[in-house]
């Protein structure tokens, strides 16, 4: 991943609705991202809210799935965000971010996270204090890489520019419904500085594989379906592969919590678009032709 020895799949597995109490079920889900060549796994402290359960409960799951296959710790790069504080909403001070990430790794019952990442920009942190945090977390051993989600290239550079370590990724919404970082200089920062990439909500949160009509969804599912039916692969597969196919590299994390889902998700390994292909989708996300 980017500039670090982390080896990640070009597909990662999110864990933003893992949720209940069926710890086989969710061992299940853990072993079927693993088995299928998906390595990376994205999960959050703030993850349980949006899904009725507390703050931390998807670590802690996760964390209950480690402590009874402890083998699987070490056949993933584990990847978790702290910074959102309920009710607050945002606090990337040093102070809450060291104890956020040292409550992250107790619920996950690790010793170590291989990536870090502020979950959104705090507007009152000063980058050289969220630098000096997390460079203090990665010298008492307890964070391996550092990255970010949510932050526009210029929070990206004025982060890197006070850490004395090399970022390692970024984590923008990405999908051919959310075109943005394709224009708004996110993804070329991305090239220029090497990080790696993590696109959140590849399917748009379900919409492309929906039957909503807002926006630009039926026209970009439409194009979807025309490439699934030419590459006889499904419209969630494709959707994977037209961001697989951008030369940032972006990683599509997987939203599934569906064993069969996960398992269908890896086909997108296997395809490449045409260039013609891929602007069609895009052509059919910007809902006005290409100059
Ligand atoms: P998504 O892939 O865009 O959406 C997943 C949703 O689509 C699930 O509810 C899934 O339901 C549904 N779905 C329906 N048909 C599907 C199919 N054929 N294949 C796959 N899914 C299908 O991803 P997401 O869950 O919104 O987000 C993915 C990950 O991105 C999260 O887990 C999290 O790690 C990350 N994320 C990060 C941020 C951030 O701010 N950094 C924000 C949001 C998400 P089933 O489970 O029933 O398959």
């Amino acid at each position: 991943m980017g500039p670090t020895d982390l080896f990640v799949s070009p597909l990662a597995w999110g864990m933003w609705r893992f949720r209940g109490d069926d710890l086989a079920a969710a061992t299940a889900l853990v072993e079927t991202a693993l088995d299928v060549g998906v390595n990376l796994l994205d999960t959050a402290d703030i993850y349980g809210p949006d899904n009725g359960e507390p703050f931390g409960a998807a670590e802690a799951l996760l964390g209950r799935v480690l402590a009874r296959a402890p083998a699987l710790r070490g056949a993933m790069v584990l990847a978790t965000k702290g910074g959102i504080e309920m009710g607050v909403p945002y606090n990337s001070s040093a102070d809450y971010l060291i104890s956020a990430c040292e409550a992250s790794l107790r619920r996950l019952g690790v010793e170590r996270i291989d990536l870090y990442q502020i979950h959104r920009p705090d507007s009152l942190a000063h980058p050289a204090e969220v630098a000096g945090a997390l460079e203090r977390l990665r010298a008492g051993g307890k964070i391996a890489e550092v990255g970010v989600s949510n932050h526009t290239s210029a929070q990206v550079a004025a982060l890197a520019a006070h850490l004395p370590f090399k970022l390692a990724a970024i984590q923008p919404e990405f999908s051919a419904l959310a075109i943005e970082p394709l224009y708004d200089g996110v993804l070329d920062q991305a090239m220029e500085m090497d990080l790696g990439v993590m696109a959140w909500s590849p399917l748009a949160g379900g919409r492309l594989v929906g039957d909503s009509h807002d926006g630009r969804a039926p026209a970009v599912r439409a194009a979807l379906d025309g490439l699934a039916r030419t590459h006889g692969a499904s419209r969630a597969v494709i959707a994977y592969a037209w961001i697989m196919a951008h030369p940032a590299r972006p990683i599509p994390i997987i939203g599934s919590q569906n064993p069969a889902r996960i398992r269908e998700a890896a086909d997108a390994m296997a395809i490449g678009l045409s260039r013609t292909e891929w602007y069609g989708v895009l052509t059919a996300a910007r809902g006005t032709p290409l100059p």
